[in-house]
């Protein structure tokens, strides 16, 4: 019985190929997303992770050699951003596998703004971890290791910021805000690190010299509410884009202007993120003919940011 029950429920469909959707336009964007812009940035992003696990390994070798806790301790948290870099590397690597799997709606470009909105996730619970460790410290101080310490602030300083440069944004991405958040995920979390260890030097250098052994815990939980700020940038972005959020006023505006050049009238025009620079558009024409979906592509031919348009017929 469970076994025909079984037989009789296909779990995927087969989807055609190209499915005939209300698509009125296939304009000049990569209809698959994958750019060259998004290909310098894949590469960019697995070369951070191996730059970070080079490092990571050499530090808990180091910190394993001289007998260095803050070495080895320095070494295991660089493996957690090796972690953080290879998710965001892995989605790009998905997302070009399914440039073409129809069962995605509109298109692979949602992957990234998952791992984006996966990696923030890890990252606030890595500002949480970090502001508990500061407090605790502050109740019960600890001497450390200064210069083995000292040395390991300043090691992670030059990587993040080595890191932060290979993964600036590239000017597209800069011109769009909404560009390829994933990426823009990956360059917060190290500048937020880099941050956090030129803090960490200041404090331990001032507990070092002054005495003051305050200054590195407060340096920390300074840290760990920058990073929490950054999370939240990112969580707020990948969310939205992950929840289909209207972000797009101006085009919206320019497609009802262009329609209405055209002598047609919009009842509703909605544009939303479907990747790193594009935008799917749906648009409801008041009473519309049977030349309006002709008429609809010329008005919109050549609309910047734009993969797919869509008639709405309800
Ligand atoms: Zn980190």
């Amino acid at each position: 019985m469970l076994q025909s029950y079984t037989k009789s429920v296909t779990l995927r469909p087969p989807l055609p190929r190209n499915p005939p959707a209300l698509t009125l336009a296939r304009l000049p964007l990569d209809e698959t997303g994958v750019t060259a812009q998004v290909v310098r940035n894949e590469r960019r992003t697995w070369l951070a992770a191996l730059l970070v696990a080079v490092a990571s390994a050499v530090q808990v070798a180091a910190g394993l050699a001289f007998g260095s806790v803050a070495l080895v301790a320095n070494g295991a948290h660089s493996g957690a951003h090796v972690a953080a870099l290879a998710v965001a590397g892995a989605a790009y690597r998905v997302a070009r596998a399914n440039a073409h799997n129809p069962r995605l709606a509109h298109g692979a470009g949602r992957i990234g703004d998952l791992a984006a909105f996966a990696n923030a996730v890890l990252l606030a619970l890595a500002a949480f971890g970090l502001a508990v460790e500061s407090v605790s410290r502050l109740v019960t101080p600890e001497v450390p290791d200064y210069p083995a310490a000292l040395y390991a602030a300043a090691g992670g300083l030059a990587l993040n910021l080595a890191c932060m440069a290979l993964l600036r944004p590239g000017a597209a991405d800069r011109r769009d805000p909404s560009g390829d958040i994933n990426l823009s995920a990956a360059h917060l979390h190290v500048a937020a690190d880099a941050a956090v260890a030129a803090l960490t030097l200041a404090g331990l250098f001032a507990a070092w010299r002054l005495g003051w052994t305050w200054a590195d815990p407060v340096a920390a939980l300074v840290g760990a509410g920058l990073i929490a700020h950054f999370a939240a940038t990112i969580l707020r972005r990948a969310g939205a884009a992950l929840l289909d959020l209207r972000q797009s006023p101006a085009l919206e505006a320019e497609v009802a202007l262009r329609l209405e050049a055209a002598g047609l009238v919009a009842e509703d025009v909605r544009a939303w993120r479907t990747g790193a620079g594009r935008n799917a558009v749906a648009v409801r024409l008041r009473a519309p003919s049977h030349e309006a979906p002709a008429q609809v592509r010329r008005a919109l031919e050549g609309l910047s940011g734009v993969s797919r348009i869509s008639l709405d017929l309800t």
